[in-house]
């Protein structure tokens, strides 16, 4: 096991050596100063986490203790121990190092449930295009060009992006490639980040896409099956295996059924778009004349229930609502995504009072970056605008509080994982995040007061891409920004040029 960075270079709690006599040091910067990479530590910081039944605590100047297998042990006020601290040095009969965080802020590591590691070079292009122009235009052909050697530079660099986000678990589409999802998953592994990843499923093509390129939906099946096997339950659970048909529109009901019957079979999670987009709507309903409405698509699958991730669930019927509040299927909001395509407005209060079981999406690249922290702002300028422009409903969530609960807690309990992660309490693995207020501040010094909501209101409103410090998965420090390994190989933005009203079949 690596050995816990214990260097010497944080704050002491010790008093000054000549009392009276010499002002203390002042307490170096925790935004220069190394991280433990590997537990066991002890962090003391900020603490903001929300707990189950709607809580949230906050405690201004805290002690998280992580032991050397990865979990939290406690959560509590600080208090100053007695007798002399060195800096990283151990305190009392315990024998981890205290790192002094102040004044950075402690927050469960975000879950973001939907994103397409592929799609990454491509985020911020394509903004104004329905779904469908935008999958044939850049989507698609930015897909078939993901093989191997690309994968095996792109998803290091993905996961990188998540964690620098913020994110430490992620749901999240590889592409049709079997080969290229097995270097995705090598990659999540060889990162720390908590992923589960799924080859995409499609048996059908997307208008003029040439879906004869692909492999045949049975070859994409047993493609399936053995990358879950390989992969499903490593290390410790860290990785999942996600069955992923991308949506009715691409897949035969037949396809879609199998789908359902492997993630039945394994154990695995289950996730597809669902009702994103009105063209859309309208393709499924062409192809599944039969069906109720686009969930009943879903539902004579067999896919509906708690092992299911829908991402996007924009135009449901109150039928449709009901149904999956019912099913304890999970749904990934994802208002970033849906505002950069115009694909709707989801009405994120009106599902919660239903039930629904929801967390957040940054589905890049049909969303523009990889933080959930900027697709919570999304997410509350859409509620704003969907009551102003049909009011009746029940008011948007505007609670900063709620947002973060979202994009931790609930988005833990929509894949499973709630008594797991998405939280900072005593038993639960040590996911979680250092934030630094402070680039966040309008001008220097502008700070907030020790109030949590306003805190995270300005780490919503004001993101700045530095101001996540330090992200760990099970107490182990992931690699964020750029690699260390070098100049990076061009990955360049990827589109077609063909018209797709031209070439449509
Ligand atoms: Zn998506």
């Amino acid at each position: 096991m690596e050995r816990p960075d214990a260097e010497p270079r944080l704050a002491s709690e010790a008093a000054p050596r000549h009392p009276g006599t010499r002002r203390p040091a002042p307490r170096p910067d925790p935004a220069a100063a190394p991280l433990p990479s590997a537990p066991p530590f002890r962090l003391r910081a900020r603490i903001l986490t929300p707990l189950p039944g709607g809580a949230t605590r906050f405690l201004p100047d805290g002690l998280l203790e992580v032991d050397a297998a990865g979990r939290i042990t406690s959560v509590s006020p600080w208090q100053a121990p007695d007798g002399t601290v060195e800096p990283g040095q151990a305190v009392g009969p315990d024998t981890a190092p205290i790192h002094d965080l102040r004044p950075l802020l402690l927050l469960p590591g975000l879950v973001d449930l939907h994103t397409h590691v592929p799609q990454l070079p491509n985020a911020g292009i394509g903004a104004g295009l329905d779904l469908l122009t935008w999958l044939e235009r850049y989507t698609l052909p930015l897909e078939r060009s993901f093989d191997v050697p690309t994968a095996e530079r792109l998803a290091p660099l993905a996961f990188r992006a998540y964690a620098a986000a913020g994110t430490t678990t992620v749901a999240a589409y590889a592409t049709a490639d079997p080969a290229a999802t097995e270097a995705v998953f090598a990659a999540a592994e060889a990162h720390g980040i908590r992923a589960a990843i799924g080859l995409v499923l499609m048996d059908r093509g997307v208008g003029s896409t040439e879906i004869d390129r692909w492999p045949s939906g049975t070859e994409q099946l047993d493609a399936s099956a053995a990358l879950c096997a390989r992969w499903h339950g490593r290390d410790g659970g860290r990785l999942r295996y996600a069955v992923t048909p991308r949506f009715a529109v691409s897949c035969s009901a037949d396809l879609l059924r199998a789908s359902v019957r492997l993630a039945g079979e394994t154990g695995a999670l289950w996730q597809t778009h669902l009702s994103e987009d009105p063209r859309e709507l309208a393709e499924v309903r062409r192809a599944f004349p039969g069906a109720a409405d686009y969930l009943a698509v879903y539902e004579a699958a067999g896919a509906l229930g708690p092992r299911a991730l829908f991402a996007h669930a924009i135009h449901l019927s109150a039928g449709e609502v009901a149904r999956l509040a019912a099913s304890g299927s999970g749904i990934a909001h994802c208002p970033a995504s849906n505002l950069f395509l115009p694909s709707g407005v989801m009405p994120l209060a009106s599902y919660l009072a239903a039930g629904l079981k929801v967390g957040l999406g940054s589905d890049v690249s049909g969303g523009p970056s990889p933080s959930l922290f900027e697709t919570m702002r999304a997410g509350f300028y859409a509620g704003h605008a969907l009551q102003s422009l049909a009011p009746g409903g029940p008011p948007p969530i505007v609670d900063p509080l709620a947002w973060l609960r979202l994009a931790t807690l609930d988005g833990a309990g929509a894949i499973g994982l709630a008594d797991l992660v998405g939280s900072l309490e005593a038993g639960k693995e040590a996911d979680l995040v250092a934030v630094d207020p402070r680039p966040t501040e309008p001008v220097p010094g502008a700070s907030c007061r020790d109030d949590p909501a306003e805190l995270v209101s300005r780490l919503i409103f004001r993101t700045h891409p530095e101001m996540v410090r330090a992200a760990w998965v099970r107490g182990r420090l992931l690699p964020t920004g750029p690699s260390s390994r070098g100049p990076v190989s061009p990955l360049p933005a990827i589109r077609s040029d063909r018209d797709p009203a031209r070439s449509r079949r």
